[in-house]
């Protein structure tokens, strides 16, 4: 492990401009915002009922995140022993420090069995690493088999969603995908059951010719060498069964010590994620076995920015994840922009705190850097994590390195912020100057629109206004209202 320090290279985790302007044009979309509220209102409202029926909720919960730091204390032997159990059961382990080498890795795994296409089993790790771009570049074609990363495959689209990855497109936007880019199909029309076996015929012919899958992980136990995929569809199961070769790609945070820690998450996941008791596909696999399954199977460790996480005390929470997406789904941002905004694979509240860690950021204007401020720290988040990850406390630790990182940049020079607070500091800190400040601030019901809000503020405050608003100020202060109605006898 020592050797094993790796920061992401080619990949998914950086888009191309901030969060602020990318949302701009994200709101601007509204039957976007029509297709991401209806979905989350509606997963949202299921997995209340579904973590409702658990009365040991929190006490799962504490359990799976007392593994999850047993996991990140441990790390460096575990997956040690991972690699021992994998090899010891006819596997092969690499480790790869970034994108750059994991993508290099599976190409030439891929090459070496003559084939020039593989199938996909749904992965957020090789979408981060860009997986697909790279093996398309160097010939090979990687066909996506989980029917939401099909759609947006055959869209030429992105992901939008860890869980429902193609949520912002609607039924009538998916049948015409399919009418265009798979005509063998035939009519079709914006029935759901019509939808899913037109894809089923589609992607049933690839899986009966592929020779090669490459997946992700859940998880990996460490004390077995075995490896757990959590699918809905069965389409994972087909690419792990059918092919002659396996090659999964793992993130090394993956890994659990025991097979019996499973029983903990197996029982978060599902509720949090698809809202069921129990998920339908959940595949897994030690090694290869002669006549049954694949018979070479290669485990890629990735590393690509987690040991930088892992340094930081406070942000490596964020490698507690398991991707079920719930906090997606109750975060008013999200709901807002939908998942492109964030530029990331990962979006959401679980991307604002772990893309920014794994990239690592360069200052102001790095895409990446303002992603902790994507976020109104509602605290909704936290609520709704089965591994209670503290994301808004993360955010706020993000969001004060960012300013310590800027602030360094300018020579130790103040921001305009930290002018801004030192003078709100100041005349709050006398009666006589607050209560000037307070009529000052009156005349903001000048500049306010006809919203009563006020949208548009001349520099510096512009900074501020670019990506928020302010309530008009109300025509009676505090104080004024007190005097009035207390017969100006101020306590
Ligand atoms: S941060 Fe928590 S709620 Fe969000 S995807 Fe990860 S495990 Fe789920």
């Amino acid at each position: 492990m020592s050797t094993f320090l790796g920061t992401p290279g080619v990949g998914n985790l950086r888009g191309d401009e901030p969060f602020p302007a990318a949302a701009r044009t994200a709101l601007s979309d509204s039957q976007l915002r029509r297709n991401i509220g209806h979905a989350t209102q509606t997963i949202r409202a299921k997995r209340l009922a579904a973590v409702a029926e658990c009365d040991d909720w929190e006490e799962l919960r504490a359990a799976g995140s007392a593994l999850k730091q047993e996991v990140m204390a441990n790390l460096p032997a575990l997956l040690e022993q991972m690699e021992r159990n994998v090899i010891a059961r006819g596997g092969v382990v690499h480790w790869a420090r970034d994108g750059d080498e994991a993508n290099r890795i599976v190409a030439d795994l891929i090459r070496a069995t003559g084939s020039d296409e593989v199938v996909k089993v749904k992965s957020m790790a090789t979408q981060e690493i860009g997986l697909n771009e790279y093996l398309e570049a160097h010939g090979i074609a990687a066909f996506e088999t989980d029917l939401a990363e099909l759609i947006v495959q055959l869209g030429h689209d992105k992901p939008s969603h860890i869980l429902v990855p193609a949520i912002h497109r609607n039924r009538a936007e998916i049948r015409e995908i399919f009418t265009r880019e798979m005509p063998e199909a035939g009519e079709l029309t914006d029935d759901p059951r019509v939808l899913a076996m037109a894809a089923r015929a589609h992607l049933r012919r690839k899986f009966l010719t592929a020779r090669v899958a490459v997946s992700g992980a859940n998880f990996g136990v460490a004390e077995t060498g075995t490896l757990a995929v959590v699918e809905s569809e069965g389409n994972g199961r087909m690419c792990l069964t059918l092919p002659q070769t396996l090659i999964t790609v793992m993130g090394i945070e993956k890994i659990v010590p025991r097979f019996t820690d499973l029983e903990v998450f197996m029982q978060l996941l599902p509720r949090s994620s698809t809202a069921e008791r129990m998920n339908p596909y959940t595949s897994m696999w030690t090694g290869v076995h002669p006549g049954d399954g694949p018979q070479e199977f290669h485990l890629v460790l990735l590393d690509n920015g987690r040991t930088r996480v892992l340094a930081d005390e406070v942000g490596r929470a964020a490698l507690h994840c398991i991707r079920c997406s719930a906090c997606l789904n109750v975060c008013p941002v999200y709901e807002r922009t939908g998942g492109h905004a964030y530029g990331s694979v990962y979006p959401g509240p679980i991307g604002a705190i772990l893309s920014p860690q794994l990239t690592g950021t360069t200052g102001h204007g790095d895409p990446n850097a303002s992603l902790p401020y994507a976020s109104s720290l509602c605290g909704a988040c936290f609520e709704a994590c089965p591994v209670r990850i503290d994301i808004p406390s993360i955010l706020v630790h993000l969001r004060a390195k960012q300013v310590d990182q800027e602030r360094g940049g300018r020579g130790g020079l103040p921001s305009g912020q930290d002018l801004a607070m030192k003078a709100a500091g100041w005349a709050m800190a006398g009666a006589g100057r607050f209560s000037l400040a307070e009529k000052a601030l009156g005349a903001g019901r000048l500049i306010a629109g006809r919203d009563h809000r006020i949208s548009n503020l001349p520099w510096p405050a512009s900074r501020w206004t670019a990506s928020r608003d302010l309530p008009e100020p109300p025509a009676e202060t505090f104080r004024q209202w007190w005097n009035r109605t207390h017969d100006g006898s101020r306590q």
